[in-house]
């Protein structure tokens, strides 16, 4: 198993200094049999770049690769290509950076325990790091990303949350601390197990909110939360680093709200005026405070019956469990089709929300919050088309998904970007991405640390597993 990494090792040995504190990680044979480039030197023709800043795609360029980080991009033939670099020629495919979901379980919801099927499809699906925004079983989900560190197994790289914190009322398998020092000594224990970050739930009281936010601060870990209980402006003002699912979970509307409880109905969304000041006034006090807020709209798009109910790719990739799940719910949402609150008129708010975030100068992040048909990867691309159609220009889509995420994650000077001295953390498609966001589905290499995987064989290695208990 090692001989094919010989001649990488030896390269490294010989390469400028900039890159000699990164030597080629040892893979497994588990990791390298989804390998299909990796040449320590590589050059990519001919290709179009989305390079995640935002701006325009270029097209026929090179880009040179080397031991895991970009050497350089320039217009093809102006850019000229050191001697000992093996030439791919990409004509007809785009490349963007890897992408950096931050709303990325490791579980499938209702199946606690992490599988090895969640890391093959994120990175199978362009994902090459990722925040695990909440986790179900947060030792297994450490242990294993430990073991994509050390090369025992394919995946990206993966930052894990501490345990969902809730209050009265709440999930009974996430923990509820009673008094801020219980909070307090929760945030520590995590801490030291080496989680990147906490996410408060629904029914999380402001007290015990206010006592992880301050305490996960001194430890330099942000905190997220999936808010009921608390209202946009209330976690805010507490100092939240971010608020995931965005539209759908702001109880800030609610007419006759009580402090700290997450109220039955969120009907108030059904008739707030988007355009409005009360709305705009909310906006600005997240945009004020540098509150990002994470777009999960793959998840959010399947409770809508008018929608596209789930890829055929990822309806494939369920165990028999989540298919029996999935199908039974598919004969419930054509059921209610008509009397769901659910309205396409609701979808359109929820898109229109994250527009006028971003153009009142928010920070939005995006992942799948896999869940029924939204399975790790396919999820993120999902999230790309649904971001295209919710008015963001494809360059734009791309940046959200890649750079916002890895600035987020204080990674932005080191991934995110198509761009020299940048991890070489790539996803290569076949067509025009430009043009059309559903290119973003014909994958055909991604590239972490500048090995470039094969997207179906990774897949393979994960069809039927998803939800498997
Ligand atoms: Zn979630």
């Amino acid at each position: 198993m090692f001989t094919r990494f010989m001649p990488a090792i030896l390269l490294a040995l010989a390469v400028p200094a900039a890159f000699a504190s990164q030597p080629p990680q040892m893979l497994s044979e588990s990791v390298t049999r989804h390998i299909r480039v990796d040449a320590r030197q590589l050059a990519l023709t001919g290709i179009q770049v989305i390079d995640g800043s935002g701006g325009p795609a270029q097209t026929d360029q090179t880009v040179l690769i080397e031991n895991g980080r970009i050497l350089a991009v320039g217009a093809d033939g102006a850019l000229a290509i050191p001697e000992g670099f093996e030439r791919l020629d990409m004509d007809g495919h785009t490349v963007i950076p890897g992408f950096v979901g931050l709303h990325n379980h490791l579980h499938h919801p209702g199946v606690p325990v992490s599988h090895h099927a969640a890391p093959h499809l994120y990175l199978a699906g362009g994902v090459t790091t990722l925040f695990s925004a909440g986790s179900a079983a947060p030792l297994a989900e450490l242990n294993m990303a430990g073991a994509v560190s050390r090369g025992l197994g394919p995946g990206p790289d993966m930052r894990i949350a501490a345990p969902y914190v809730t209050g009265p009322g709440g999930n009974w398998v996430m923990p509820r601390p009673e008094t801020p020092g219980d909070a307090r000594a929760f945030v520590d224990y995590w801490a030291s197990a080496g989680v990147a970050g906490f996410k408060l739930y629904r029914h999380v009281t402001p007290a015990i909110a206010a006592a992880v936010i301050e305490h996960a601060h001194t430890h330099g870990l942000a905190v997220t939360g999936h808010l009921c209980s608390l209202t946009f402006q209330e976690a805010a003002e507490m100092g939240i680093d971010r608020i995931e699912h965005g539209f759908l979970s702001m109880s800030d509307l609610v007419a006759d709200k009580a402090r700290g409880e997450c109220p039955s109905t969120l009907s108030s969304l059904e008739t707030a005026e988007m355009d409005g000041p009360e709305i705009a006034a909310i906006v600005e006090s997240l945009v004020a405070r540098d509150v990002t807020l994470t777009s999960t709209l793959a998840i959010i798009e399947s409770h809508f019956a008018h929608r596209p109910q789930g890829d055929p790719r990822a309806i494939e990739m369920l165990s028999a469990d989540a298919r029996a799940a999935y199908d039974a719910r598919q004969t419930a949402l054509r059921a209610r089709r008509d009397t769901t609150r659910f309205t396409p008129e609701l979808f359109n708010r929820v898109l229109s929300f994250e527009r006028g975030f971003v153009a009142a100068g928010g920070r939005l992040v995006a992942g799948p919050d896999n869940g029924r048909h939204v399975v790790p990867g396919y999820g993120d691309q999902r999230n790309l088309e649904l971001l295209v159609e919710a008015g963001f220009p494809v360059a734009e889509a791309v940046r959200i998904m890649t750079h916002n995420g890895a600035v987020e994650l204080g990674l932005g000077s080191d991934r995110g970007l198509v761009r020299a001295g940048y991890r070489a953390d790539l996803v290569v498609v076949a067509g025009d991405l430009a043009a059309d966001p559903a290119v973003i589905r014909s994958t055909v290499y991604v590239f972490r640390d500048g090995h470039g995987y094969d997207p179906e064989s990774l897949a393979d290695a994960a069809r039927g597993d998803v939800g498997l208990r």
